[in-house]
């Protein structure tokens, strides 16, 4: 039986953002669509206080910002890069182009084929997310895109420098100051300045995240990846104080991200509790993440494992922590997660930062239907055909020729029936 030890007071809405989020993005898409850079400029002055003559930066200011870090930050960059870059390459290692014969003289295969424009996104509103950046462009890269740009807003007014850096250090062609909607749609529909991309990846705020979603068809998106969410799935194999640092840590990124514990244990239930409300008095982002338990945050009581896993795969979140005996049982039966972090000794944070999987991941229960942001999607999987036979032209001709007139399609049906005259000699029968 499942029972809520803690409800959540509000919900957000399945698919989608709520509307007002869509109308406002509606409007500014179709301000910058027409507007172009006079647009965007005034958008930036608008939402970030931000003006410049033009946003891209220029080589100077990103060889600035890439030597104005401390030793340290860069190490400790390189390492988070070199982590991020070592996953993508073997996951593009696994990605084989195929060609089988499947009947004789029949010959099919794909091929992967990279993206040629991609537009990054690094989000920067309240924090300077430059973990982004490596999740994005650097994946784009070990993917052969040909040309990346990517965007992050100012921060606190100003140029974003060690976003830049990382940017820069991931490998981006081209680098833009420039946040928000004006970003997504400058990118996917292109300005005076910005040559438009083919497609859009990165997570943003519920605002980018709906640009996205509302600019799919006129460019290719990665994914649906908004506002964070995180669920802990735990036994009481751990205490209240790791789970409850574990849920706060990631309500911390917004007041709409939800946090969620399932448990089957009432004790851990309670000591989280107790814990949040200890632990929110010395958090330094406890008005945020305060707030975004309050409204979004739950606790679910369960009896028995398999009812973890049914709540876990119901909730389908984006990130997934669990803790409890035997975590491989979680990986073996769960089906809905943008990523699972198997076990108390790694956390989210490993995997927001540095760890080597993607954080960029799906949210609003987009777990259902796809995972995070990885190699694979930069590609595109293209088929192509070769008939190397008049035998085969003939014998797969004389199939296509009868099903294409099932359909009514006379054209269709001649363009088969004239390679069975040619390659096989004589007529189709019916
Ligand atoms: P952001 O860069 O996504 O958004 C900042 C921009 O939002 C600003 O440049 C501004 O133009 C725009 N904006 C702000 N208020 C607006 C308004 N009222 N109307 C229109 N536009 C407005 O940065 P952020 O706000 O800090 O959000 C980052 C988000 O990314 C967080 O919600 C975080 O949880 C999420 N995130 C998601 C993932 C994922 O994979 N799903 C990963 C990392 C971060």
């Amino acid at each position: 039986m499942i029972r809520h030890i803690k409800t959540a007071k509000a919900s957000i809405e399945q698919g989608g953002t709520d509307s007002a989020v869509t109308r406002t993005v509606e409007a500014l898409l179709a301000k910058v669509r027409d507007g172009g850079d006079k647009a965007v400029r005034a958008l930036s002055v608008q939402f970030d206080g931000f003006d410049r003559e033009t946003y891209r930066l220029t080589k100077e200011e990103i060889a600035h910002c890439v030597n104005s870090l401390a030793p340290r930050e860069r190490e400790d960059l390189d390492f988070a890069q070199d982590q991020i870059r070592r996953f993508a390459e073997a996951q593009k290692a696994a990605l084989k182009d195929i060609e089988v014969e499947t009947l004789a003289g029949v010959v099919l295969g794909h091929k992967n084929v990279p993206i040629q424009n991609v537009g990054c996104y690094v989000p920067g509103g309240k924090y300077p997310l430059l973990a982004s950046a490596h999740m994005t462009v650097l994946t784009a890269r070990v993917a052969g895109c040909e040309r990346i740009i990517t965007c992050a807003p100012p921060f606190q007014g100003r140029i974003a420098e060690k976003i830049v850096a990382a940017q820069a250090l991931a490998g981006a062609d081209e680098i833009y100051c420039l946040g928000g909607v004006q970003a997504i749609a400058a990118m996917a529909y292109g300005t005076e300045t910005i040559e438009p991309v083919d497609m859009l990846a990165g997570p943003g705020n519920a605002y980018v995240a709906e640009a996205k979603r509302l600019l799919f068809g006129h460019v290719g998106i990665d994914l649906f990846a908004g506002p964070t969410e995180t669920l802990v799935i735990a036994d009481d194999s751990v205490d209240g104080e790791l789970v409850a640092t574990d849920l706060l840590g990631q309500a911390e990124h917004g007041v709409n991200s939800p946090a969620i514990l399932i448990t089957n244990s009432e004790k851990l239930a309670r000591d989280t509790l107790a814990e949040i409300e200890r632990l929110l008095q010395i958090l330094p982002t406890a008005a945020v993440a305060g707030k975004a338990w309050e409204d979004f945050g739950e606790i679910i009581l369960c009896d028995t494992v398999d009812e973890m896993v049914a709540e876990g795969d119901r909730v389908a979140s984006e990130h997934v922590q669990v803790m409890t005996r035997d975590p491989d049982y979680f990986l073996e039966k769960m089906k809905n997660y943008g990523a699972l972090f198997l076990g108390a000794r790694t956390n989210v944070a490993f995997g927001d930062k540095v760890i080597g999987t993607n954080h960029t991941l799906p949210t609003n229960k987009a777990a259902r239907y796809t995972g995070g942001l990885w190699v694979g999607k930069f590609l595109k999987t293209c088929t192509y055909q070769k008939v190397l036979t008049d035998e085969a032209s003939a014998l797969i001709g004389a199939y296509s020729s009868r099903l294409c007139l099932m359909e009514g399609f006379s054209g269709h049906a001649e363009q088969a029936n004239i390679r069975v005259r040619r390659y096989g000699g004589r007529n189709v029968g019916y």
